[in-house]
């Protein structure tokens, strides 16, 4: 079925946007696989998979700070594209019936405009900490005073000293899901976000290759529930796959920048707004 005909189908319900590393790609984040990735990156020692868990952090957690303050570096000098920009456009035409999951922790949909309180950012946010011995689960912003390092440097003392829980003094630790760990309604809001594609007549994946499981849950939640789906990616994924089996799904091969001002234009014609 044509993308007219689908958005008609789901026109005036809640949507929900599930973003990953894709959206902010071409803000100059590299993605998961992409070359030079983060993950890609590592330490000089380990491999990302070895180096993003609460293992290596017991063990080592400088080197787990280093890593994740090299990341914020990057992504703080970022600036919001095309596609982050037309969602926050969407989202204050749509107002309540507009949800937005991100795996990414770039912190990009927030300054694009989008509102903290309906985004739901299931692995974390990069510019958050938290205490590591759990005397709360408040999240608190990572000083800016502090000395972001480059790739494989270590981090300053001075800048270790500021990396402390505010309320209890012991060391903070990234607010970030890491490959150990479980998604949590608390820390992520995980939960929260399944209930919001189970609620709408509309479920977009932009950017993201099926790698980690929350998307996974939220494309069978959405065809189980008969949305509309729409997967907007250059590449073949099991969205885009999802979405060739289904009646009711349709993709949109090619560069979020485009597709995804082009998909809430649409969006926002037939729902009225
Ligand atoms: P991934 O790297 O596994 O997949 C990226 C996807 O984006 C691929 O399918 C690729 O084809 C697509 N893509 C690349 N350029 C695109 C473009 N211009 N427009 C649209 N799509 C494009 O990413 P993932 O599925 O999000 O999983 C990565 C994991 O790593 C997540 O857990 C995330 O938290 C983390 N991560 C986050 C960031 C970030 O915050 N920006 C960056 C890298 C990794």
């Amino acid at each position: 079925m044509s993308l007219e005909a689908l958005l008609d189908q789901a026109a005036g319900k809640p949507v929900t946007f599930l973003t990953g590393a894709g959206i902010s790609a071409p803000s100059g984040i590299p993605t998961f696989r992409g070359k030079g990735g983060f993950w890609t990156v590592g330490s000089t020692v380990y491999r990302a998979q070895e180096l993003a868990t609460r293992a290596h952090f017991r063990s080592d957690p400088w080197d787990v700070w280093a890593w994740y303050l090299y990341r914020k570096a990057t992504c703080d000098q970022a600036k919001p594209n095309t596609a982050h920009f037309a969602l926050a456009n969407l989202e204050a035409r749509l107002g309540e019936r507009f949800h937005l999951v991100t795996q990414n922790v770039d912190g990009l949909h927030t300054r694009a405009g989008n509102r903290q309180d309906r985004i739901f950012e299931v692995h974390g946010s990069g510019r958050l900490m938290r205490c590591a011995r759990h005397c709360t689960m408040d999240r608190f912003p990572i000083p800016e005073s502090i000395v972001l390092p480059e790739a494989g440097q270590p981090i300053d003392e001075v800048s270790q000293a500021l990396l402390v829980c505010p309320k209890c003094g012991n060391m903070a630790r990234p607010h970030i899901l890491w490959f150990d760990e479980y998604y949590d309604e608390t820390l992520y809001r995980s939960q929260s976000a399944l209930h919001a594609v189970a609620d709408s007549g509309l479920f977009v994946t932009i950017g993201t290759s099926g790698a980690t499981s929350l998307p996974s849950y939220a494309i069978q939640i959405a065809n189980e529930r008969g949305a509309v789906v729409v997967d907007i990616n250059p590449e073949s994924n099991p969205f885009r796959r999802n979405a060739e089996r289904t009646l009711r799904g349709t993709f949109l091969d090619g560069d979020a920048t485009q597709a995804v001002p082009a998909l809430c234009d649409r969006i926002g014609h037939k729902w009225g707004v």
